[in-house]
């Protein structure tokens, strides 16, 4: 169904047999294990060489048809649907790095891929090699022969900063590293990763695609793009698998070892999701960029970071890579962490809730809740600042936002 819009792509992609019932829309198929007519089917279900399930740990109808749709509208070579984007993110590690090796990564991280490569990884003998992926020069100087991946957040959060993917992509090439980005930030409508070199991509679907916030899932898409035979751990499966290699070791062996697949339950969650991503998308979009402009005028306010507002310096940068849209999350800093605590509590229609890219508009104060646990001086080395707020821009109109920002503000005051 190539010749039909993005927007019909979203709604139509057809599942693979029929059922039983003419069902119109996939069945949610809660059940563990499969049966098999013939001894001689079940070995070759077993073995891999027929599609068939045979346990729902391993592949699911109605999970498959997610990660279906999900190939469908972005092109991808194969989609992997996990229980979280913190397993997505752990599936790919495990499938890719070994002791002695090293990531090459920025610190400014969401908390828990910042706290999985440091310390989780790190007990494996994984190196987390931390620099600065905006200066070309300390990338370069950063990776050799035992990296293996380049891994960024295509805009990292909070800080809002935007690394240049095409002169990342470059860098990856040469050194023969796959580049693995973390897109969480824009659904798929407004960012298309393979465009950019971009070789495996990884996504919270908690965020845009649950359709808000009805479930925690996580995606790997593997472009097919990288020559595996150049990471140690995949070349013998590049030798049988050529470009699916990363794939062919991922799910026959790693995630079925780790066992964090989907649940049917969220993948029928997930798939009622994606049809309307864009459209939600577009409208939270909007409202956030209105929203940048106005808090800019708010007295009190002390800074409003957004890519998307022309004085930002990543401004043109962002327009490039993402469009006059580049997410529904802004942040902006008021004078100090009390005046932070005493406007959060003065909010009257704004949600104190962590996640992002819910129907309702939420707000986090970040150094205190999902950077709470770390050291002052590593809040500082992330550049999480405890006068910064982080505001995830929900369907609300752009009115009310701000008419319940700037009361919570005056009150402060
Ligand atoms: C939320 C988030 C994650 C983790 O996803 P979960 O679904 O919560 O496990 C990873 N990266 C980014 C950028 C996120 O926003």
């Amino acid at each position: 169904m190539k010749d039909i819009s993005f927007e019909a792509q979203l709604l139509h992609t057809p599942y693979g047999k029929p059922d039983a019932y003419n069902a119109l829309s996939m069945p949610v198929y809660t059940n563990a294990a499969y049966e098999f007519d013939t001894a001689e089917a079940m070995e070759a279900a077993f073995c891999g060489r027929t599609p068939d399930h045979a346990y729902s740990r391993i592949t699911n109808p109605t999970v498959q048809y997610f990660e279906d749709r999900v190939r469908t509208i972005t092109g991808a070579l194969s989609v992997t649907a996990l229980n979280s984007g913190m397993a997505a993110i752990t599936n790919i590690f495990m499938n890719l790095a070994y002791a002695g090796s090293n990531i090459v990564t920025s610190p400014h991280l969401f908390g828990n891929t910042y706290s999985l490569f440091k310390s989780t990884l790190g007990n494996f003998g994984v190196e987390a090699r931390f620099c600065d992926l905006t200066d070309a020069e300390a990338v370069k100087a950063a990776v050799d022969e035992n990296t293996c991946a380049i891994f960024l957040e295509i805009i990292t959060n909070p800080q809002l900063e935007v690394a240049n993917l095409k002169v990342l992509s470059v860098i990856a090439q040469e050194a023969s590293v796959p580049l693995i980005a973390d897109t969480t930030i824009l659904p798929f409508c407004a960012f298309k990763a393979d465009n950019f070199g971009v070789d495996i991509e990884m996504v919270s679907s908690t965020k845009y695609i649950s359709g808000g916030a009805t479930s925690v899932g996580g995606l790997i898409l593997d472009y097919g793009t990288f020559d595996w035979n150049k990471s140690p751990i995949l070349q013998p499966f590049a030798q049988q698998f050529g470009p699916a290699a990363f794939t062919a070791r991922l799910r026959r062996e790693v995630h079925r070892n780790i066992g964090a697949y989907m649940t049917p339950q969220v993948a029928h969650l997930q798939t009622l999701g994606l049809e309307t991503m864009q459209l939600r998308f577009r409208q939270q979009a909007e409202t956030c960029l209105e929203l940048a402009k106005r808090l800019q005028t708010l007295e009190g306010i002390v800074a409003v970071n957004y890519t998307g507002l022309e004085d930002n310096p990543f401004y043109q940068l962002s327009n490039e890579q993402f469009g006059a849209y580049p997410g529904a999350m802004l942040t902006f800093d008021l004078a100090s962490r009390e005046q932070c605590f005493a406007f959060l509590n003065n909010l009257k229609l704004i949600c104190r809730a962590t996640n992002l890219f819910d129907n309702k508009t939420l707000i986090i104060h970040p150094a205190s809740t999902i950077y709470g646990n770390f050291t002052e001086e590593q809040r500082q080395g992330m550049n999480v600042s405890q006068q910064t707020i982080r505001l995830s821009v929900g369907l609300e109109a752009v009115d009310d936002l701000f008419n319940d920002i700037q009361q919570a503000l005056n009150s402060v005051r």
